[in-house]
């Protein structure tokens, strides 16, 4: 049978402090959401800031599969990024930690709060290389297959840790 819930992607990065680290220690904490499991984890990676400053990132995505609503998910999250002392001091500013919804499911969601698929996902190889390395043939909802969305982006260096 079928498991109940939504797969939900989630992007993970930071550049303040001992960002390694702190990914890490996020991936662990996704592990233990409620209401979801965690399927998969990607390698962790790291890339140079885009529209921002100070150091190189590390990124890496997660999929968890979810009984939590859109919402629900996204307070979890700011819950974790507050864990590791996020601020947000303005736009773009370097960060502990940061937690994005990157898809819900085939759910498309534009409300204040919450844009998913997110709208800027498709431009970031930071966002892309992982998830395809977790599954080749992941398709963004009105975008389709992630892997032809990566040639526009190759400009962008991205490397495993
Ligand atoms: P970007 O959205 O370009 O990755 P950011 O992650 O640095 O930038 P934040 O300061 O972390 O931006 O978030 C700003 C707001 O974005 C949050 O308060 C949240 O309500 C909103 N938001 C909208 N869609 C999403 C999403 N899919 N995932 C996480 N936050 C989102
Ligand atoms: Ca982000
Ligand atoms: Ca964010």
């Amino acid at each position: 049978m079928d498991q109940p819930g939504t797969l939900a992607w989630i992007g993970i990065g930071g550049n303040l402090g001992d960002a390694r680290a702190t990914v890490e220690q996020a991936i662990v904490r996704l592990a233990h959401l409620p209401h979801s499991g965690l399927l998969r984890s990607s390698s962790l990676y790291r890339t140079a800031p885009i529209d921002s400053s100070g150091d190189d990132y590390v990124n890496a995505v997660a999929l968890l599969r979810t009984t939590l609503a859109p919402l629900g998910l996204l307070y979890a999250l700011q819950a974790i990024e507050l864990q590791h002392g996020r601020e947000r001091p303005y736009r773009n500013a370097p960060r502990t930690l940061d937690l994005d919804v990157l898809m819900y499911g085939n759910g498309s969601i534009a409300s204040t709060e919450l844009t998913v698929p997110h709208p800027r996902m498709a431009q970031r190889a930071f966002v892309l290389v992982p998830m395809l390395e977790i599954d080749e043939t992941v398709e963004i909802p009105g975008l389709g297959p992630a892997r032809g969305l990566l040639t526009a982006i190759t400009d962008q260096p991205i490397s495993r840790l």
